[in-house]
């Protein structure tokens, strides 16, 4: 170890809101001793997006970290995912076709209030002796791996200096330390943007209003539709609707910059309810929507991901690391697995562990993990988000691929969560399969809006989806799904055209 630094910490976490306290509080669960210091840039922890989790997420918040009780207490209960499609801005509301459970979900799952979970969270790693610098901003982080780390921040005008074994970066999008060592890379296949902000004065959908005015379709839903994240899909683009606790609505678009083209000249939430307003169920949920003041955000090209995502004194965790795509809402997933991947290596390491293997195996399962559930699930899958034919499918074989590959061996595992996502190193018939039926998929869509005969199946549906549980059922459910899938692409005369360009898939190894 270098002579002229000083040992400070063991650790310093760049970021205190979810992945940073999440590492900070695992760690010192490890080894109550470990020095850390939590570097936070903001006062206050303020609207953020996240805020729907799912399966895996759920399990590592509730039974991981330990916050079942809050959560119950502090924040929704969610039932599960809810698509709405349209045919025409014609079609009524109750035309609309869907695609949901008529019961309540299985598994847990939240609506979470970002800023309050956060803030939680950080509350708790300094209650088990993180020391938190706040508000405070890393400025500067100057590497020595497999020696002492030196960080500039600034705090109340001062710039100061703190040195640590390892450095967490958990700086989210901001991707301090991978844009730093020139790992940071531009998904470029998944052209996405976003625009999002909170509303109040929503129509929930178990005002009694709508059951006046569409018994049979309240009739069809015996569990609670609004508590779900609803998407409302259309050509190339999605939204969510995710109610919170505090009353707030939160509503975001999500949009495939190579189908959709919004209206520059208007406003960003112009802009944004002018495309939702097309969509009957979403106008009728929005018809006296006002924003909330100072809560609107657009983001370009949201997909990236890293090079690399550990060293020896590095670590990067959940959005610092990569992102790719919130339609499944995994970026929590990501933030469990690269989290728990950190507290691993760092416990290795202080506890004089040789490391070297332990890094090969995080830095390729992480960039393994990107490619595969990127080209898996996401590439292309705005072609045909909007097709309530394709879409409910994929829905049925992405969510049961999901269960079968990631959550089943998850919850047998227990309290022994996973470093690595499972589909990581294993299973490649299946990420293979998934690639290839979203391709398929993709290529109908494709064809379909050439021709212009898009969303030509979306009324009058509802696919009745009862919510999948983790046992070995799934199998049978899958089974009756494929054989959907090749109904599907019988009937699209897609079965034995399977010419669709595999070159446009990510490699991040490239
Ligand atoms: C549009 C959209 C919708 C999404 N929806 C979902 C969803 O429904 N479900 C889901 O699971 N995921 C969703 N995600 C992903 C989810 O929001 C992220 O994965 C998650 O918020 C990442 O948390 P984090 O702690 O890594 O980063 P953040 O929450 O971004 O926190 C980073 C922290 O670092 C601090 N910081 C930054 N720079 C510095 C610095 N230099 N010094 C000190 N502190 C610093 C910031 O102040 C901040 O508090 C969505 C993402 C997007 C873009």
């Amino acid at each position: 170890m270098s002579d002229s630094l000083k040992i400070d910490y063991d650790v310093i976490i760049i970021g205190g809101a979810l992945s940073g306290s999440s590492t900070a509080l695992m760690l010192l669960r490890e080894n109550p001793k470990l020095n850390i210091l939590i570097i936070e840039k903001n006062p206050k922890f303020g609207y953020r997006v996240g805020e729907s989790t799912v399966e895996i997420s759920s399990f590592f918040l509730g039974k991981i970290l330990g916050l079942s009780n809050y959560l119950n207490q502090n924040h929704l209960i969610k039932q599960g995912l809810r698509f709405w499609f349209y045919q025409s801005n014609e079609n009524s509301f109750s035309q609309c076709s869907e695609v949901g459970s008529p019961y309540h979900v299985r598994l847990p799952g939240y609506q979470v209030d970002r800023s309050t979970l956060d803030e939680h969270i950080l509350s708790m790693a300094v209650d088990a002796g993180a020391q938190l610098l706040r508000p405070a901003t890393v400025k500067k982080v100057e590497l020595q791996l497999g020696d002492l780390q030196k960080v500039t921040y600034q705090h109340d005008d001062k710039i100061c200096v703190a040195n640590g074994r390892w450095v967490v970066d958990a700086s989210g999008v901001r991707c301090l330390m991978s844009k730093q060592l020139g790992w940071y890379r531009k998904n470029e296949a998944h052209p996405i943007s976003s625009i999002w902000a909170r509303w109040k004065n929503i129509n929930s959908m178990e005002d009694l209003n709508f059951a006046q005015d569409f018994p049979d379709w309240e009739k069809r839903c015996h569990g609670t539709r609004w508590t779900a994240t609803n998407h409302f899909v259309g050509k190339g683009w999605w939204a969510w609707c995710i109610p919170l606790k505090c009353g707030d609505v939160s509503i975001g678009l999500l949009y495939d910059e190579r189908i959709v083209t919004l209206d520059q000249n208007l406003g960003l939430l112009e802009r944004m309810r002018k495309l939702l307003n097309e969509h009957p169920v979403a106008r009728r949920v929005m018809q006296n929507a006002e924003p909330l003041e100072k809560d609107i955000h657009y983001r370009k090209n949201l997909p990236y991901y890293s090079r690399q995502y550990f060293d020896d004194g590095i670590a990067l965790v959940g959005d610092a690391a990569a992102f790719i795509d919130p339609l499944y809402s995994a970026g929590l997933d990501w933030v469990a697995y690269t989290t728990s991947a950190a507290v691993k290596l760092i416990m290795s390491e202080r506890n004089n562990d040789d490391i070297t293997d332990l890094l090969g195996q995080l830095n390729d399962g992480f960039i393994q993990s990107y490619d595969r559930w990127f080209n898996s699930l996401y590439l292309n899958k705005y072609f045909y988000i909007g097709e309530y034919d394709l879409m409910q499918i994929a829905f049925r074989l992405d969510l049961g691929l999901y269960y079968l590959g990631v959550v089943i061996p998850t919850f047998e595992k227990g309290r022994n969560f996973p470093v690595l996502p499972p589909y990581a190193t294993a299973n490649t018939s299946i990420i293979k399969f998934m690639c290839w039926y979203n391709r398929c998929l993709a290529d109908i869509g494709k064809k379909r809006i050439e021709k212009n005969i898009i969303g030509k199946k979306n009324s009058n549906h509802f696919f009745q989806f009862n919510s999948y549980v983790a046992n070995r059922l799934i199998i049978l459910r899958l089974t009756m799904a494929i054989l959907d899938l090749f109904k599907i692409l019988i009937l699209n005369n897609s079965l034995f055209k399977l010419n669709s360009n595999k070159s446009d898939g990510l490699s991040t190894t490239d």
